[in-house]
């Protein structure tokens, strides 16, 4: 086979994969995450080319998407009626066994913590934002509506994520696990409370890989206070490099300024290491395709991943409520292989994060492209 050739194979499974990210596929799937905090909604699936291999995958469920499974197997719509073989595979992760225990004090499981793509557990330690009234929230966030739709509590004590990690762990082999949290009030930005909930977690799993993710810090000591509690790796989220769009998007954090979130991927990496510090980056919020590859090569350069993700109006988003789109997936190939040569260059994988949404990959098309 040709270069040229393989290349081109390439090209098109990146394609393929990133149409599946915007339009999803039709299929009941049986566990679906709903609202909240980051860009995902999607159904979680495992995604590979055969039975053996499989990475995760959060795919909208969509019954009027073009690309549906049968027998496993991921198929394309034409529209004269035909169906083309994609070569992928899918499969829906199956519902956990611990959203079915409820703790001593009544809470059920599965609102405390959540299973994403195959073997993630992830929670958001504090349902509410500071930011979340209408004039501050980002318009792309959902972090309260879950909250509003009963289908999670506002605060998770440490002793109760401990349970659920533990369980989780024990009975449907989580490996490692995600911490958000919706920014709150003082300087730590809620990074006080995810001291105490990975104190607690890995006091009940030893060993477990946990990824914290907030704002950077007021005071930079709270990177170091989350390092020594035990967390793996740490997301600080800027989600857009360019401060025109950060201030339309996210008019309350972008108060934030950007000195600040370097100062605080600096700091990170110094204290974390190379490659266990990361932010989103969303593709589709308006800025220039190839200012946002040149960034995404900086953050690389100082040891910070940065995970691509396509913005998507989920419901009950401002944006959704105000008709914004997603990006085209050829707009999201072009980034993300951008942003993928430049991670194989510096040899950076998500997988070396250890833990966290890098390392988990479903919501993004970065390893499909060697990222
Ligand atoms: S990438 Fe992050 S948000 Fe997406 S499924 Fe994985 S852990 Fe969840």
């Amino acid at each position: 086979m040709s270069v040229g050739t393989e290349s081109t194979a390439v090209d098109v499974r990146i394609m393929t994969r990133a149409e599946l990210a915007l339009r999803g596929v039709s299929l009941d799937a049986p566990v679906r995450r709903p609202d909240g905090a980051g860009p995902s909604d999607d159904g979680h699936f495992v995604i590979g080319h055969g039975p053996a291999d499989g990475a995760g995958a959060a795919l909208p469920r969509n019954p009027d998407s073009p690309y549906s499974v049968r027998d496993g197997r991921v198929w394309l719509g034409e529209e004269d009626g035909t169906l083309t073989d994609t070569g992928l595979t899918l499969t829906p992760v199956l519902r956990p066994k611990f959203y079915d225990l409820t703790t001593a004090d009544g809470v059920s499981y599965e609102r405390i913590a959540r299973l994403h793509g195959k073997d993630v557990l992830a929670t958001t330690v504090v349902q509410t934002c500071i930011r979340y009234a209408e004039s501050d929230r980002c318009r792309f966030c959902t972090i309260e509506e879950s909250l509003r739709a009963d289908a999670t509590i506002a605060a998770k004590t440490p002793a109760q994520l401990a349970e659920v990690a533990e369980a989780a762990v024990r009975l449907d082999g989580i490996q490692q696990m995600v911490m958000t949290t919706g920014t709150t009030t003082g300087p730590d930005r809620g990074a006080r409370v995810l001291v105490r909930s990975v104190r607690a977690v890995l006091a009940a799993v030893p060993g477990l890989p946990i990824q914290v993710q907030c704002e950077p810090p007021g005071d930079l000591a709270w990177i170091r206070a989350l390092h020594d509690a035990g967390a793996t790796a740490i997301g600080i989220h800027v989600e857009s490099l360019d401060d025109e769009v950060r201030r339309r998007w996210m008019p309350g954090k972008s108060t934030v300024p950007m000195a600040e979130y370097e100062a605080a991927w600096d700091e990170a990496v110094r204290v974390f290491g190379p490659n266990r510090v990361s932010t989103y980056l969303l593709v589709g919020l308006g800025e220039n395709p190839d200012e946002l590859i040149a960034g995404a090569g900086s953050l690389i350069e100082r040891g910070v991943y940065p995970f691509v993700v396509p913005f998507r109006p989920m419901s009950g988003t401002l944006a959704a409520r105000d008709g914004i789109p997603a990006p085209g997936a050829e707009l999201l190939r072009y980034v993300t292989e951008g942003v993928a040569a430049k991670l194989r260059a510096a040899g950076m994988t998500g997988a070396d994060q250890g833990a966290g949404c890098a390392a988990c990959g479903a919501c993004s098309v970065l390893r499909s492209a060697g990222g």
